[in-house]
């Protein structure tokens, strides 16, 4: 397990250098292509002056060149610092000043967002900011992908020497669900033996094609795409994801594998013409990166045929901690994340960060092979989370059982105190998914003067249902206690998301708060 991004290329060329690694929009590529085209960008890059260590930044949305850059900066031994394709001008900047990124690449239009112009503009302002690099596209004042290849061909390359345990492989800044985004160094090693030990537990073999429907620029895409190297497998990446689209996929490229956040799941089993697709080349899927409702994880059984899985972690994570099974437990236990990883140690603490009993709500801490080194440039935030030790304190409240499974109760933050009572959100949106005419739920506190806090459910029909507020407090008072029924019952046509598939809570309460006060 101990090898870099790079020695983990290098295997799978070995073995299957004609298979195919890549499918996206407009290419399908082997593992030799992958190979041949990423030393040659690592050699363009490294005429431009760009050295290991150095940060290079990448906004792009599921291309094929994502993966490219990733593996040409691992053969330099530069970090590689992705983020999201919808940050609008100080969201760029605030990544491209932390990491000091000496080259960014980016698309020239994506989401509406004009990037070319957005760059011209900061690299002005930026020092570090020494390289724009243009992906399908030519302008002035940017270099281009395509041109760095074409550099790279005609000088020589050797590629550098990685220690994969310290030498750090990318910074990848969290989804920023609950603050500013912070950035995760994670290692070579890091990396690597999560996707090896994921591709393991998922008993991938060359012979799997993934979906890749979530961004590349999070540390779900992210390790997908490595997941898929370290079983020599196949992955088509999707630019952005469309329920109808994704069935369309898996009929056509015989996907054997479908990650995904809820989210996702929820929109495909609910689309019109969900059955016209043939979907019985699906094996298994990993749904995470969010609470994942017990009710779609058995739609997904019988509807879709396949036996999905349950992941948890997080980007400081790198992600995966724990996930359910093949065996029986990710049917009987569907309301729990699994057991830790192989090597992956869990403990739930107390306030003052002592173990509490089994069965018993805490926070959740873990110390692990795909543990991040700290964040990057914020000492404050890395002791905050990680004690000398070495456990991480992860924010989020769980429970641990006789087994050894999990069960995640909800973000510490997300908790609400209603007149001295703890409701966790999560407990009383499993029920209301029980509710045939519901598609989604989130269920926010709102400050009150009586109670400290009232608690708001926001419930997203499905298509062409009509619920209303009286039908949907009967139906909850019948299963939850008079305290956990959520005082206000709001409908919502969609909610405010992250790229990473949460739901924004802290943006749906204060629209919310201003709404209704
Ligand atoms: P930020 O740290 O910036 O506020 P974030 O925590 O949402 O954002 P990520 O690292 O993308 O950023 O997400 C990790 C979090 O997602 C976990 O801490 C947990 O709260 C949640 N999560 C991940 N998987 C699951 C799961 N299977 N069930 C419930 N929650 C999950
Ligand atoms: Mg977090």
């Amino acid at each position: 397990y101990e090898m870099s991004v790079s020695q983990l290329l290098r295997t799978a060329i070995e073995k299957c250098p004609d298979s195919e690694v890549i499918v996206d929009e407009i290419r399908r590529m082997k593992y030799s292509e992958l190979d041949k085209e990423s030393t040659e960008l690592a050699a363009g890059l490294t005429t431009l002056g760009v050295k290991k260590g150095d940060r290079v930044a990448v906004s792009l949305p599921n291309w094929h060149e994502f993966i490219v850059i990733k593996f040409a900066l691992g053969k330099i031994g530069a970090i590689l610092v992705p983020f999201n394709t919808r940050f609008k001008i100080g969201e760029v900047a605030y990544i491209l000043q932390k990491s000091g990124a000496k080259a960014v690449f980016f698309p020239r239009e994506f989401d509406d967002i004009n990037h070319y112009g957005q760059y011209l503009e900061l690299k002005e302002s930026i020092p570090t900011l020494q390289h724009l690099i243009g992906v399908r596209f030519k302008a002035e004042s940017v270099q281009s992908f395509e041109d760095l290849l074409e550099l790279g061909k005609g000088v020589p390359f050797t590629e550098v020497e990685i220690d994969s345990k310290e030498d750090v492989s990318a910074i990848l800044f969290t989804s920023g669900t609950t603050g500013k985004p912070k950035g995760a160094m994670l290692t070579h090693k890091n990396l690597v033996h999560t996707a090896v030990a994921g591709g393991e537990w998922m008993r991938c073999t060359p012979d799997d094609v993934f979906l890749m429907p979530t961004p590349v620029f999070h540390v779900m895409g992210l390790m997908f795409i490595l997941r898929t190297v370290a079983s020599e497998a196949r992955m088509v990446l999707m630019e952005v994801f469309k329920p109808e689209k994704a069935l369309a996929l898996i009929e056509k490229e015989k996907v054997t594998i479908h990650p995904g956040v809820p989210t996702m799941f929820i929109l495909e089993l609910n689309h019109p013409n969900f059955k016209k697709y043939d979907l019985s080349s699906l094996r298994t899927g990993e749904m995470a990166a969010a609470p994942c409702p017990v009710e779609i994880i058995h739609r997904i059984r019988k509807e879709m045929g396949m036996n999905v899985l349950v992941g948890y972690g997080m980007t400081e994570t790198s992600p995966t901690l724990t996930a359910t099974g093949f065996d029986d437990d990710n049917i009987t236990r569907a309301e729990t994340v699994g057991r830790p990883l192989p090597g992956v140690e869990i403990k739930i603490v107390d306030e003052n960060r002592n173990v509490v009993e089994l069965n018993t709500i805490g926070e959740l801490a873990c110390r692990s092979f795909g543990l991040m080194k700290g964040y990057y440039k914020d000492p404050e935030k890395t002791a905050e989370a990680m004690d000398e030790n070495g456990w991480y304190y992860s924010g989020d409240l769980a429970t641990q059982d006789e087994k050894g499974y999990i069960r995640i109760v909800g973000r510490k933050k997300e908790m609400i105190i209603r007149g001295g009572y703890n409701i966790y959100p999560r407990e009383v949106e499993e029920y209301f998914y029980t509710h045939p005419g519901v598609m989604e739920v989130a269920i926010v506190g709102l400050p009150d003067s009586v109670l400290g806090e009232v608690s708001c459910a926001c419930i997203k029909p499905k298509p062409n249902v009509v619920l209303t507020e009286a039908e949907m407090k009967d139906f909850i008072s019948e299963r939850v206690a008079d305290y956990k029924v959520p005082d206000r019952i709001v409908f919502v046509d969609s909610f405010p998301m992250t790229a990473s598939g949460k739901i924004r809570k802290l943006d749906l309460k204060s629209q919310l708060q201003s709404e209704y006060q």
